[in-house]
């Protein structure tokens, strides 16, 4: 048994790219939880024809439920309802309790527009209350009703904007007709785990040699996916197949011991704020210029660590406000790791600080030289106790790139230093 779904998304200004598609993403999570297979999301603008050809598609496709987002407002060109009315093979019907509510929901909201005529809207949002018939209702969040309508397949009608979908949701699979579509279900375990370091490549050997020896490999469904210079392994399993997953994860302890950093589907954003808690942390950042002091403080909490940091772009700027030597500039070259750890010590001393990671490098065109090109940065952490963890890389891609995995490379080099995993 199974259950599959597919997902409408709808709207001219998602399909343009003017607005970024939140809702597919959202119900494809939702849908994992519940254990229903995802087959499709499509996306088209607000003309009917795609709309219901998109419903056609689906049903075609043998999904036993589809979702459909957007067009469900009180404008011409909001016609999901109707679509999905036709698609379905029903009337469209006034529904006199849904327009007494929304009018009760108008009535509100009119008393912040005195200008506006209200028998004008009032006649505008009459058509919100028209539903096929025989549909279950889903009470409004915001004007627009969602409806639920029965059949093979089922089809759930969601309103566009995420804050009143995403409240809807719950009510439309409480719904008799959603639990039918989706009685196939099957549960699934899904675990994710982290590395870092370790080429896609590497894994994929790794992944080879697991599926002849583990027995029982191929009902674990595995998709990696690398993201900011990190690899994320996703696995699905049926409950009953814990034990082949168990192996799994002894084989790839056992061969990327240095490279696994989390088997919980933690980041290590997660693990370093874990890790810096009774402690104060300072950055002193050139090539980065702020970016990891902004994932640092982007955790609950990071008041109570993060002192603060400093950006030193400049020579100058090193010198002055982290008490780098200039000799060791002129010495080595500001992207250096002398340099990297005197900026490090700088941060220490200038903030009071018992933690401090420092960057310098060279992110973008033009500053490369033979023996430094684009992408190569110094990091740096330094602790209270003297201790350096100091490193080279050279990073691929353009600045932005350069920039992001230098701050992944920055947070992983401080797991290490705190854990002492050096
Ligand atoms: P309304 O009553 O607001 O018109 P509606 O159900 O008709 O609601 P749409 O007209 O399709 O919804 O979209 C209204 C707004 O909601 C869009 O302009 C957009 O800002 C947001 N929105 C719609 N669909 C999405 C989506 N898939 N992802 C993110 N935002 C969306
Ligand atoms: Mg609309």
């Amino acid at each position: 048994m199974s259950a599959r779904a597919g997902i409408v998304v709808t709207g001219t200004e998602v399909l343009t790219g003017r607005v970024r598609d939140l809702n597919g993403p959202w119900l494809a999570d939702r849908l994992l939880e519940l254990g229903v297979e995802l087959g499709h999301i499509t996306l088209c603008g607000d003309r009917p024809a795609d709309i219901e050809a998109q419903l056609r598609f689906l049903a075609g496709q043998g999904v036993d439920l589809i979702i459909t987002s957007g067009g469900l407002g009180p404008t011409a060109d909001d016609m999901t309802v109707e679509v999905v009315s036709r698609f379905c093979e029903r009337d469209l019907v006034l529904d006199p309790g849904l327009e007494a509510k929304i009018a009760d929901i108008v009535t509100g909201l009119m008393a912040r527009f005195p200008g506006v005529d209200p028998d004008a809207v009032l006649a505008a949002n009459r058509k919100q209350a028209l539903v096929p018939s025989g549909a279950e209702i889903l009470d409004p969040v915001g004007t627009a009703p969602g409806v639920v309508v029965a059949g093979a397949p089922t089809v759930v009608v969601l309103p566009g904007p995420p804050r009143e979908l995403q409240p809807m949701w719950d009510a439309a699979v409480a719904t008799d007709a959603v639990q039918r579509a989706i009685a196939g279900r099957v549960t699934y375990r899904q675990e994710t785990i982290r590395m870092f370091g370790l080429p896609e490549s590497g894994l994929a050997d790794t992944l080879r040699e697991a599926q002849t020896r583990i027995a029982g490999f191929e009902r674990l469904e595995i998709t990696t996916c690398l993201r900011r210079g990190e690899l994320e392994i996703v696995t699905r399993y049926e409950p009953h197949d814990a034990a082949v997953y168990s192996e799994l994860l002894k084989v790839l302890r056992d061969k990327h011991s240095r490279e696994l950093f989390s088997t919980d589907g933690t980041f290590v954003d997660d693990q370093v704020a874990t890790l810096l808690a009774g402690r104060t942390i300072a950055t002193a950042e050139s090539c980065t210029a702020g970016m990891v002091a902004a994932r640092l403080t982007d955790r609950p909490g990071s008041s109570a660590y993060v002192a603060g940091g400093v950006v030193s772009y400049s020579n100058e700027a090193k010198i002055e406000l982290l008490g780098v030597d200039a000799a060791l500039i002129e010495a080595h070259g500001a992207v250096s790791e002398p340099v990297a750890e005197a900026m490090a010590a700088g941060a220490l001393r200038r903030f009071g600080a018992d933690t401090a990671v420092a960057t310098t490098g060279i992110a973008g065109p033009g500053g490369g030289s033979e023996a430094k090109p684009v992408g190569t940065v110094c990091f740096s952490v330094a602790l209270a106790d003297g201790t350096f963890l100091t490193r080279t890389s050279r990073l691929p891609g353009n600045r932005s790139d350069v920039r992001e995995r230098s701050t992944t490379v920055a947070m992983h080099l401080l797991r290490r230093a705190l854990t002492g995993d050096r």
